[in-house]
């Protein structure tokens, strides 16, 4: 039997990230993959080589901000390894049904600007509204990189700067209470305080909605640092596609050492005499050792419930499997993914097109109502499709490279549900989801995009839609979801998944979780990588690792 020291379950991002951690130290680690490429949610792939052959597809992530909250692009030197990231420039365009439309720059003076043209009021809000998130952003941004758990830790990794920052935003009692307020309150609720404009709130409504849940959701009141983000740290797509984020890490780890088998889909984890787990099995029978430690980059209901033996996980955890069975919340919504090869891009020409207008994400997002609908119908089982909103991308206006000259592709992210009302038992995996619904539901998509982009259906040369079964499918994802666990406040910090498997550990020794169902979360950021890495080393040498950081703390 092959024998390394560490085991990762998936090559996605954040296994790589574990991984490449774990080999600087000197242990040697083999990832198993079950498709036949790494990077999970995160590879860019000629997804259609006989119709669209030389365009490149993002086929999940492509605008990656959380990633730069954290040292992992610079610990690592990943653009030694091929890395480089483009910045975009605008940053978000969102059309309104009334002619208006939210323009928002890198810079916040420049966006201002543009809101001013309709409400000096808001404009002069919106200064203050991402001021204030980005004062928080910075001063909870140690949180992120630290396990949860690990006080020591989380304290080192404050500077002056963070605290400054953390303080400005608590000040008194009542300052701190607010703050309080503004995390248990909704996106919805909290844009409605801030600003008046339709225009306005609709996209920042949509953008909050990215952590996955309706905008008028209490408790993620934090989603409105979305928008912050794509000020400061950026929003930045690297060059290639978010393949080349995965292409650097691999040149990284095999550079180190490290091995990666794909077509491998762990089936068991192997636990040995004392309880504890010494392996795993994939699914031709092949089996393998590991010395110190197995990481799982999936998440930990599909670990425990699929990978684990049952009766191991009862000895170590009697209530385990019934908690994430039934104490882990999924709220059903997930994606339905359209890409597309275009013969030229998307003209908005009732706005008075500008080229800008394409550089950054475009929102579809007619009012907050709209956006509330787009989410809270998956969650009941319905596609929202009768007016659909969306998110969607040319990438190749940032970066030709990923297109043959003079084309373009486009990339749209759709919420739909992973289950359909009443459709149980039918379609793929009994979701409901067929080859001819997830068209349809597409061509109602385009045709919506078709109403501010007149151009769009003409330039269409092929697309590919994928349903969230099948989704599901390619990520090996529990209901298609693609943060592993959904990120609402019940489930973030030491909380996620869930309290007793929040620090990256397991009851059953040797076996860790990191990826996107471990905090801080979901989403490009390999903070999760980062963090399990960092809880693997020091399960080694625990007395060591707390000096070092005891001793940094004084320096
Ligand atoms: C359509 C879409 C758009 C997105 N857009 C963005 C975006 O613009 N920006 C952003 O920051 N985030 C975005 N995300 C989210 C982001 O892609 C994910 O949160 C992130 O990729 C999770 O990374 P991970 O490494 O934790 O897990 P994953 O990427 O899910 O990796 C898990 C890996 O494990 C493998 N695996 C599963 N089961 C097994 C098994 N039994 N044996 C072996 N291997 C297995 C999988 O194949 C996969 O490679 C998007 C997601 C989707 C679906």
């Amino acid at each position: 039997m092959e024998t390394y020291d560490a085991i990762i379950i998936g090559a996605g991002h954040n296994g790589l990230v574990c991984a490449a951690y774990l080999l600087k130290e000197g242990y040697s680690v083999l990832l198993l993959e079950k498709r036949s490429i790494p990077g999970g949610g995160a590879t860019t792939e000629e997804a259609m080589p006989e119709a669209a052959p030389g365009f490149q597809f993002n086929l999940c992530a492509i605008d990656h901000e959380f990633i730069h909250l954290g040292p992992v692009v610079e610990e690592l030197e990943l653009t030694k390894y091929g890395l480089e990231y483009l910045y975009c420039d605008p940053v978000t365009f969102c059309p309104h049904p009334d002619g208006k439309y939210f323009l928002a720059h890198s810079s916040i003076d420049k966006t201002c600007a543009e809101i001013a043209r309709y409400s000096e009021r808001d404009a002069a809000k919106y200064r203050e509204f991402i001021d204030f998130w980005q004062r928080l952003t910075q001063g909870i941004t140690p949180i992120f990189n630290a396990p949860p758990k690990s006080v020591v830790d989380i304290v080192g990794n404050y500077g002056w700067q963070n605290v400054e920052n953390l303080f400005s935003t608590l000040g008194g009692v009542n300052k701190t209470l607010d703050l309080a307020r503004t995390m248990l309150t909704s996106p919805k609720d909290s844009l409605e305080y801030w600003f008046d404009s339709e225009f306005l709130k609709a996209p920042l409504a949509r953008l909050a909605a990215e952590f996955g849940a309706p905008p008028s959701q209490k408790t993620i009141g934090i989603g409105s640092m979305m928008m912050s983000m794509r000020h400061s740290p950026g929003m930045a797509r690297p060059r290639g596609g978010t393949g080349a984020l995965i292409k650097a890490l691999l040149n990284l780890v095999k550079d180190l050492g490290g091995e990666i088998l794909c077509d491998r889909s762990v089936e068991r984890v192997l636990i040995g005499n004392d309880g504890s787990a010494e392996g795993v099995r994939v699914a031709d029978g092949t089996e393998y050792r590991a010395k110190v430690g197995v990481i799982s980059n999936i998440d930990a209901r599909r670990l425990f419930l699929g990978l684990v033996p049952e009766a191991t996980t009862d000895r170590a955890d009697p209530a385990l499997r019934e908690r994430l069975e039934r104490r882990i919340v999924n709220n059903n919504e997930t994606i339905l993914k359209i890409d597309c090869a275009l013969a030229e891009p998307p003209r908005f020409e009732r706005f008075n097109h500008r080229e800008e207008f394409l550089v950054g994400s475009i929102l579809i997002a007619d009012s907050v109502n709209h956006v509330e609908e787009a989410h809270a119908l998956p969650s009941m089982g319905k596609i929202p499709d009768a007016n659909p909103s969306m998110y969607l991308d040319i990438p190749t206006v940032l970066d030709p490279s990923m297109a043959p000259k003079g084309k373009h592709t486009m990339w749209i992210e759709f919420f739909a549900p992973y289950q359909i009302a009443g459709k149980e038992g039918t379609g793929l995996k009994g979701t409901g989801w067929t080859d001819q619904l997830k068209n349809r539901v597409a061509d109602r998509v385009i045709d919506k995009l078709a109403d501010y982009a007149p151009n769009i259906k003409d330039a269409i040369i092929a697309r590919r839609v994928e349903s969230p079964a099948e989704l599901g499918e390619r990520l090996g994802a529990y209901k298609g979801n693609y943060y592993h666990v959904d990120m609402t406040l019940d489930q973030m910090l030491f909380l996620r998944p869930l309290p007793e498997i929040a620090n990256y550990t397991t009851p059953i020794d040797k076996l860790y979780l990191t990826g996107a169902g471990t905090h801080p979360g979901g989403s490009i950021s390999g903070m999760p990588g980062r963090n399990c890495a960092h809880v693997f080393l020091q399960k080694q040498k625990p007395l060591n690792q707390v000096l070092e950081k005891a001793t940094e703390l004084f320096k």
